[in-house]
C-alpha cells in the first residue's frame, strides 16, 4: 500500500492525481488485478472525469447547488455538513482495473481528488492487488 499527500487551496477544488496513481501502479509489478484509490477523509472524495477547465468549474457549480437551500443540523457544531454530504455522495474511493501492468481507463477519465472542505492536507491511499 502506498500513499501520497495533496495540499488543497480552495474550499471546493478538483485536483488531478492521475499521474501519481499511474506511477504507483507502474512501479508495483502487479500485471493483472485492480487498483483502489481511497481518501481517508469524510469531507473529500475521489472522482473520475475529464480534465477540462470548463467541466471542472461545471462540476463545482453542480456540487454547490446540490447542497444549497438546506438548514443542516451538523452546521450548528461544525459548519461543514455540505462537505460531508458531497463526500459521501461522490464516494471516498474508486477501483480501476489493472491490465498488463497498467491502469485501464478511458481517454477522458482522469482521477481527481475532490476537495469539499479545503484548504487542507489530504492523504491519498493507493492499493494495487492481483498477480
Ligand atoms: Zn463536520
Amino acid at each position: 500500500m502506498k500513499e501520497f499527500v495533496v495540499l488543497t487551496q480552495e474550499r471546493f477544488q478538483l485536483v488531478d492525481i492521475t499521474d501519481r496513481v499511474e506511477e504507483i501502479v507502474g512501479e508495483n509489478g502487479i500485471k493483472d488485478g485492480q487498483v483502489l484509490v481511497f481518501v481517508p477523509h469524510s469531507t473529500a472524495a475521489v472522482l473520475l472525469t475529464e480534465n477540462e477547465e470548463g467541466l471542472k468549474r461545471d462540476w463545482l457549480d453542480v456540487f454547490k447547488k446540490m447542497v444549497s437551500g438546506f438548514n443542516f443540523r451538523h452546521d450548528l457544531i461544525d459548519d461543514n455538513a455540505d462537505s460531508h454530504i458531497l463526500s459521501g455522495l461522490v464516494g471516498q474511493g474508486k477501483t480501476l482495473p489493472v491490465k498488463e501492468g497498467r491502469m485501464v481507463r478511458g481517454t477522458w477519465q482522469q482521477i481527481f481528488l475532490a476537495e469539499f472542505d479545503g484548504p487542507k492536507t489530504r492523504k491519498v491511499i493507493v492499493k494495487v492487488t492481483g498477480d
